[in-house]
């Protein structure tokens, strides 16, 4: 049994569920950050409920994740996937679903912790209804992707506004690395309260397995050179930007060459559509017989890659933290990736991998070539983001200094509530 001091905490993601496989299309970092944030929290003692919305008629509408922590899934809309664009306009009925279960439970969430801005939404109804402290984890910013994209969608400035009142209005924002808090002071508003508590990753999982051991599970060659990626199938994780950098590459100076690409996809929806397109620039180089697409792995799977790999390469155009950086990290494997957004916090350029400039087919290039070509500089730098990634990035200390945070304003509500109870 855990312990069960701390209190009731709502965790509120719409569209990523924490309960789902996570490496597909709208299933990604934010569905692994609230359910590890959700289930680390239990341990200390919060009784947390996440709720997200039901995507699926076969789904449980709740999942049990241990005695103190479960996901709730509520009916917002058709019980079938629906892009993230559309999803907006679920966002009263989620709402009242939310508060049809805080009645029918009899229960109230003194704090809540809203992710990405479709939950601001429900945030800032929430907090218009009743007595509550709320907190934002944003996952990606409008104002900062909306200048890497061509096309901007229709939702756009309602989503910006959304993202800036939220920022004024939350007890607590939490950016999850020193660029992002620059970004939110400087493109979304300068008033708000705002906490840095970075993203974590389970070294347990990540850490354990040795490159040789990972090449001979995998069935890779001890002497082959591995180029890795990870992730969902979306034009804004640049992959392009990689198979390029991997055209420009010497490949005959390596005897054995290898480019896995792992991340799910579904034919016919946006992420089916982005992998035809990275097939179509592996055929134009005529990188088909050394290029693998993998599929979306498990965790566990996952781990045996990122520790076979001489490099993983992350190489987002945008990206507000990254997690797959720090899980190659964890299995002490270097990274290459773009010098955009949280990932200039997890990467130390030189020290821990490299940093290139976004969409620099050469500078990738040039950087995946300098881990390729000398095995030495490869374990030193694979060394250097081990040890980087136990110092700072555990979920277990993220969870720490989001507690600290939530007691903290748990403190101030229940003095806000004495204060406003006193008859004078
Ligand atoms: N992921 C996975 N299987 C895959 C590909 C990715 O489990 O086949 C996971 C990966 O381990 C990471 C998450 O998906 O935890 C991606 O998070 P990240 O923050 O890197 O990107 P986002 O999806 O938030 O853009």
């Amino acid at each position: 049994m855990l312990p069960n001091k701390r209190g009731k905490i709502a965790l509120i993601s719409v569209h990523g569920d924490p309960a789902i496989d996570v490496g597909k299309e709208e299933a990604g970092g934010q569905n692994v950050y609230v359910r590890q944030v959700g289930e680390a929290l239990s341990r200390l003692g919060w009784q947390v409920d996440m709720f997200t919305r039901r995507s699926d008629a076969q789904q449980e509408k709740i999942v049990e994740h241990n005695s103190n922590c479960r996901t709730i899934r509520l009916t917002a809309g058709p019980a079938e996937f629906i892009e993230r664009q559309k999803i907006y306009n679920y966002v009263s009925d989620f709402v009242s679903a939310f508060f049809d279960f805080q009645h029918e439970t009899k229960t109230i969430y003194p704090i809540i912790h809203t992710n990405y801005w479709l939950s601001a939404a429900v945030g800032k109804e929430i907090r218009q209804r009743q007595q509550v402290k709320t907190f934002h984890t944003y996952h990606s910013l409008g104002a900062v992707k909306y200048k890497s994209v061509t096309t901007i969608p229709m939702i756009a400035s309602t989503r910006l506004n959304i993202e800036k009142k939220c920022l004024e209005n939350s007890d607590v924002v939490v950016a999850t690395s020193p660029q992002e808090k620059q970004h939110m002071q400087t493109l979304v508003s300068t008033k708000g309260n705002i906490d840095i508590v970075p993203c974590g990753t389970d070294i347990d999982i990540f850490g354990k397995v040795s490159r040789n051991e990972s090449r001979e599970k995998l069935d890779i060659d001890s002497d082959a050179k591995v180029v890795f990626y990870a992730g969902r199938f979306d034009p804004r994780k640049g992959i392009e930007t990689l198979v390029r950098a991997v055209g420009k590459l010497d490949l005959e100076r390596y005897a054995n060459f290898k480019l896995i690409i792992a991340g799910g996809s579904t034919s016919g929806q946006k992420d089916g559509r982005e992998k035809e397109r990275i097939e179509g620039i592996v055929r134009e180089l005529e990188l088909e017989t050394v290029t693998t697409f993998v599929g979306q792995l498990e965790h566990s799977t996952l781990a045996s890659y990122y520790a076979a790999a001489d490099v993983c390469v992350v190489p987002s155009h945008y990206e507000p933290f990254g997690l797959v950086a720090i899980e190659a990290m964890a299995a002490g494997t270097p990274v290459v990736a773009s010098a955009v957004g949280g990932l200039q916090y997890t990467v130390v350029d030189r020290e821990t991998g490299f940093l290139a400039p976004p969409k620099n087919e050469e500078a990738f290039a040039n950087a995946i070539s300098r881990i390729l070509d000398d095995s030495q500089e490869r374990d030193r730098l694979g060394k250097a983001a081990k040890k980087r990634v136990k110092s700072q990035f555990s979920w277990t200390g993220v969870a720490k200094q989001l507690d600290e945070l939530y007691l903290e304003e748990l403190g101030r509500l229940h003095q806000e509530f004495l204060t406003s109870n006193v008859v004078s």
